[in-house]
């Protein structure tokens, strides 16, 4: 069975060792590029966010590829995102595609039907529960690997003397890491990737401007679509700090120190669900000048009501805790010379602000 899954930064390696591993033919979606978008927003209500539309666009090239199942997940809470997974089949179908959509709800929201889709997965392959659990088991290490190796290159990016050489050491990186297929190979990957990316000659008494990515997961996991904004932070010498990963718990607790800490620092702006990373958005801004970040920058896809729901309550605590914060909002429109502006002014505005502080 041809099996295949949305793009997401760099999880598409990982998963795609885990549909191989049971027994499928894993179509990895393409990297996002305008043809995905343009794709997706085409047979796309006009009214979808942009994650929408890249997420339906990445459907419609794997599904030319021959793809009999895509695996997504459903969402909870008062927001668009648990019904997409419903709605994407419904287009697909009706352009004539003939595959099966396995939607994954949280394990919470009914065990029962959790297992049975997992078992919708892994009976066509002919694998077991216990090879399951060691394959997902490997697989998660895989995800764990990469997001580690991502969060120190965003670390040492700004330090770079050579422009461009950690971005490229780090696609070294992600080869290494694809090629790993045992807990052991894949913890030997890590390391090799560690040291590559720390080999990399870097400036010396330097100490770079520090900026907090919060916003809406999809477009700060996905560097298509926030026009690779982390990357042209740290090619410009500041140090980025994303507030999500896919596997959480590589998260830097440094900052955040765990989930509540986040819904804690919020609570008295914002206490109430409004979906997706709405209230994460005001809890991790406060929390980022807690901690001595010199900015924030909030990522929000057009239309999407959680980040809009933020970003009407971000002026109050950015002058608050006196912490600039920049909203970019995001959909096919947005172009990447009008986001490097952006990103440069508000550079000009951190710098100003430090020296302002000196003296
Ligand atoms: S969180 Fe925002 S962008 Fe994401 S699905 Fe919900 S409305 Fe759309």
């Amino acid at each position: 069975m041809k099996v295949s899954f949305p793009h997401m930064g760099t999880s598409h390696i990982a998963f795609k060792h885990l549909i191989e591993h049971l027994g499928h033919e894993a179509v990895v979606p393409p990297n996002p590029s305008k043809r995905t978008l343009s794709l997706g927003v085409q047979h796309s209500p006009e009214f979808a966010c942009i994650p929408f539309k890249i997420l339906l666009g990445s459907y419609l090239e794997v599904l030319e590829q021959g793809t009999d199942m895509i695996i997504s997940s459903g969402g909870v809470g008062p927001c668009r995102a648990g019904i997409y997974g419903l709605l994407h089949e419904k287009i697909l179908k009706s352009l004539g595609y003939d595959f099966e959509m396995l939607i994954f709800e949280p394990p919470l929201r009914g065990v029962g039907d959790f297992i049975s889709k997992i078992g919708r997965v892994i009976k066509p392959g002919g694998v077991g529960w216990i090879e399951f659990i060691r394959v997902f088991k490997i697989t998660w290490k895989k995800l764990l690997a990469l997001d580690e190796t991502e969060i120190l290159s965003h670390r040492i990016r700004p330090y770079e003397i050579t422009k461009g050489e950690t971005s490229r050491i780090f696609d070294q990186c992600l080869y290494l890491i694809d090629q790993a297929q045992t807990q052991g190979e894949i913890e030997e990957a890590k390391i090799e990737s560690e040291r590559k990316l720390n080999a990399i000659k870097q400036k010396e008494g330097y100490t770079p401007l520090k900026v907090g990515i919060i916003g809406e997961i999809y477009v700060v996991l996905e560097p298509f679509i926030n026009l690779d904004i982390e990357k042209t932070f740290g090619e410009m010498g500041v140090e980025t700090h994303r507030s999500i990963y896919l596997t959480d718990w590589t998260r830097d607790n440094t900052v955040f120190d765990g989930e509540k800490n986040i819904k804690k620092a919020a609570e008295p702006h914002l206490n109430q669900l409004i979906g997706g990373h709405g209230i994460n958005s005001i809890g991790e801004t406060i929390l980022y000048a807690k901690n001595g970040f010199d900015g924030v920058v909030q990522l929000a896809p057009f239309t999407c009501i959680p980040e809009i729901v933020a970003k009407s309550i971000l002026p109050e605590v950015s002058k608050k805790f006196n912490i600039p914060v920049m909203t970019i909002f995001l959909d096919e429109q947005t172009g990447k010379a009008g986001v490097q502006t952006r990103v440069e002014a508000f550079v000009d505005l951190l710098e100003h602000k430090r020296r302002g502080k000196g003296a």
